[in-house]
């Protein structure tokens, strides 16, 4: 059984303070993942955002739009490497728990066409997997045979690593308890949907505001736009931010959260 798990950049960053791990957050998910996987006996891949690594080094350098000179290729460098250091505490925290996390890096597998997915070689992740590993990948930037570079979220990575590695369980961890009607941080009468279908999709979509926080990738209605294309197994969305929410999540025990099952 292949499981994959988001770890939101607001789950693991400050989102308002540049380059900030929440390292105290990491290691307590990496804790009950270590936990959930040794219960459950599951292969897993790890997607991690970028948060404050990605988004703000992204607009600092100007490279929302493309890359199409020097100053900006220093820019698309300094956000891979910078990235780069967000997996590298996430890494750090799994192999302490003793799960033999692998990094790959976004670029080096899939290629963008004017901001959209155009190529996503999965082979490297598959191996990695039947060789008893657990794939690490992030939002990062990646090359883009229009712009020249552009950005890949986790969330879009997601869902079609679901679809084309056949996952049984999806499961994103962000900062609030799930989809709410209007953003719950800045909306106190925002309600909980606990189950997003084809049925009330539309409406879902429609209600959601885009997050007012650094995200360059279109937040909460980002994530679910992507899950629009590639949904083939039901999504998990959950509060990581609450000790032993995603553990529980992913022992299939039931805990507060939005389940999105579009097929
Ligand atoms: P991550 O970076 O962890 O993947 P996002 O920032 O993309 O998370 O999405 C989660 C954020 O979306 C929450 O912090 C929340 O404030 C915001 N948000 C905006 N609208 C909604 C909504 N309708 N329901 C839930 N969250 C929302």
């Amino acid at each position: 059984m292949l499981m994959i798990i988001k770890l939101g950049g607001s789950v693991i960053t400050d989102k308002n303070k540049y380059m900030t791990a929440d390292k105290k957050n990491i290691a307590r998910l990496a804790k009950e993942i270590a936990e959930a996987r040794k219960k459950g006996k599951f292969d897993l891949i790890i997607v991690h955002g970028a948060g404050s690594f990605g988004h703000m080094p992204v607009k600092k350098h100007g490279i929302k739009e493309g890359v199409y000179n020097e100053k900006q290729r220093i820019g698309f460098a300094d956000t891979n490497y910078s990235c780069s250091i967000l997996s590298q505490h996430v890494v750090s925290a799994l192999l302490k728990e003793e799960i033999p996390a692998i990094v790959v890096t976004p670029l080096t597998v899939l290629d963008h066409s004017d901001k959209k997915l155009k190529k996503f070689d999965t082979d490297v992740i598959s191996a990695l997997l039947k060789a008893g590993y657990v794939p690490v990948m992030r939002g990062d930037v990646v090359l883009d045979d229009v712009r020249g570079g552009s950005i890949s979220s986790g969330d879009e990575q997601v869902p079609y690593l679901a679809k084309e590695l056949h996952a049984q369980r999806v499961v994103y961890g962000v900062d609030v308890d799930g989809v709410f009607t209007a953003d719950p941080k800045t909306n106190k009468k925002a309600k909980l949907i606990p189950l997003i279908t084809k049925g009330n999709i539309g409406k879902v979509l429609h209600s959601l505001e885009e997050a007012k926080t650094h995200d360059v990738t279109g937040g909460m209605k980002g994530k679910i736009n992507e899950l629009l294309h590639n949904a083939v197994v039901p999504i998990h969305i959950v509060n990581a931010r609450k000790p032993n929410y995603l553990k529980k999540m992913l022992m299939g025990d039931e805990v507060t959260h939005t389940k999105i099952s579009l097929n």
